[in-house]
């Protein structure tokens, strides 16, 4: 639904194609008021805010004063260049934005009239859809069989096989070898560890190749069993229970693999919104935040008709802003997992070479909700994250994206930097015949230098050179915070001078 105010303003804006700003909420009170009573576009913008406030350095140099006592002031809306309907929270000072964005109720393509299941855990919601989409995938994907074809032979040392416990609802499991194991397919979690440690294979430690009960599993892992078996399969591979934690040479051997475990992985499942294994795959979703509002607007022949409201960030705020999205190992298993079960906060996503999907949106997400910030979206008909191109420029635009992307993730040891990048530098390698020299290539790197550090970022997070020494100063993996590569360098093919100078 949307309040009368919202209702009123949104119709006048887009009927009228009017540029000019309409205020809503001329106070707090009156803006928190319309959110608790579940108006679609005040509770997205209101949610928007309080993140915002939450996230806010406690001494900000960039914020004035003013901003931080007057949390709210005025609300707006605004139609920009793009015809973009834009809601804004203002204090005079600063701007938090909220794009939306209206679909004709009916049409096929999206598939929108259906509501998403809510007031249910995101498990029960909709598992043939699941099955849907990896059956369709595994079938009638062209992409992504080809894909799969020239995947060379390759198992994990261990995996987790699942099934049904005796006791209902109950997962039994142990850990099996992957060279008894021979071929078979395999499913890989990817998730957040968190503060809490979860449950860990440690040295000498041979009573989890037996039977046991899940209970005593993080969340996170049980409500993955439950997909594995819902999905059709019967092994499992995740990190802390599949390698050796403190074994070092197990983890050295394993962690060099790790690109392949999720390459050859049927289908990775991504405890997207989950900080730690507590938290699990699936959540209890508000019903005002999943389904769209509804709004009469003119269709092209001028009738009154149906519209659905979304907000055309959801993609970014629910997949690449989450909370897993931020880890840097997540990075070469999101970009190397050949398709992928994004478990988020509001809806569950598919993602393949193909295809990028949600619940909304089954046939698939319209461009225009992509997130405009992630890699490689004009080069797969998905923009599904990869390094597949054929084209050495692309390639090299790619590895720079990634670059940008993976130094502004977390690491809970700087030293995991380069080696939760090696499946993806192999992929670069194969694919270029280059040789990587500290995060960069040899026979590009003239352009490969061209990164500057994220300098916004940098005054935010106070990071700047990592203590540590991992690389040369010339690599971007020296600095401790985010990168920028410059793409007037790195996208052209034009000579460029280069100096150097030694101190
Ligand atoms: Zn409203
Ligand atoms: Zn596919």
């Amino acid at each position: 639904m949307l309040c009368q105010k919202c209702e009123t303003l949104i119709t006048l804006v887009i009927v009228t194609k009017c540029r000019c700003e309409h205020f809503i909420h001329n106070s707090a009170t009156e803006f928190s008021a319309a959110s608790e009573a579940n108006c679609f576009t005040c509770s997205y913008l209101w949610s928007l805010v309080q993140e915002h406030l939450e996230d806010s350095d406690p001494s900000p140099k960039h914020l004035h004063p003013s901003a931080r006592e007057i949390p709210v002031s005025r609300v707006k809306f605004r139609l920009d260049e793009e015809m973009t309907l834009r809601m804004i929270w203002s204090t005079g000072e600063e701007w938090i934005h909220a794009r939306f964005t209206a679909f004709p109720a009916g049409d096929p393509a999206f598939a929108m009239d259906r509501k998403v299941d809510v007031g249910t855990f995101s498990t029960s919601a909709q598992p043939d859809l699941w099955r849907q989409w990896l059956r369709t995938c595994m079938e009638s994907h062209e992409k992504c069989r080809e894909k799969q074809a020239q995947l060379r032979p390759f198992m994990p040392d261990r995996l987790i096989e699942v099934w049904e416990g005796e006791t209902n609802k109950e997962y039994a499991w142990r850990l099996v070898r992957g060279c008894i194991l021979g071929p078979v397919p395999y499913l890989t979690l990817s998730h957040c560890w968190g503060t809490a440690q979860p449950v860990r294979l440690m040295r000498g430690d041979d009573t989890y190749y037996h039977f046991h009960t899940a209970s005593f599993l993080p969340k996170t892992y049980q409500d993955a069993f439950s997909v594995t078996l819902t999905l059709g399969f019967r092994y499992l591979w995740i990190d802390s229970l599949c390698i050796v934690q403190d074994d070092e040479l197990d983890w050295k051997s394993q962690s060099s693999v790790m690109g392949s475990i999720y390459e050859h992985s049927a289908c990775t499942i991504a405890a997207t919104w989950a900080r730690d294994g507590s938290e699990g795959c699936f959540i209890r979703r508000e019903p005002s935040s999943i389904n769209s509002a509804i709004i009469k607007l003119p269709s092209q022949e001028g009738q009154l008709i149906d519209h659905h409201m979304l907000a055309i960030d959801s993609y970014l705020d629910d997949v690449t802003s989450a909370p897993l999205n931020s880890r840097g190992w997540v990075t070469q298993e999101r970009f190397l997992s050949r398709r992928q079960f994004n478990f988020s906060r509001k809806e569950v996503y598919w993602e393949c070479d193909e295809l990028i999907a949600s619940e909304h949106f089954p046939k698939g997400v319209p461009d225009e909700l992509w997130d405009l910030t992630t890699l490689n979206q004009d080069t797969t008909p998905g923009g599904h994250h990869s390094l597949d191109f054929e084209d050495k420029s692309k390639l090299r635009q790619a590895w720079s994206a990634l670059v940008g992307q993976y130094s502004d993730c977390e690491f809970s040891r700087n030293s995991d930097k380069f080696i939760a990048l090696t499946g993806l530098a192999n992929k670069m390698r194969d694919a270029t015949g280059d040789e990587y020299v500290a995060g960069l290539w040899r026979k590009d790197l003239h352009r490969q230098l061209c990164w500057v550090p994220d300098i916004d970022s940098r005054f935010r997070f106070d990071r700047f050179t990592a203590t540590t020494y991992l690389a040369p100063t010339w690599s971007w993996a020296n600095a401790d915070g985010p990168v920028m590569y410059d793409l007037r360098y790195i996208a052209r093919e034009r000579r460029l001078a280069l100096t150097c100078r030694s101190n």
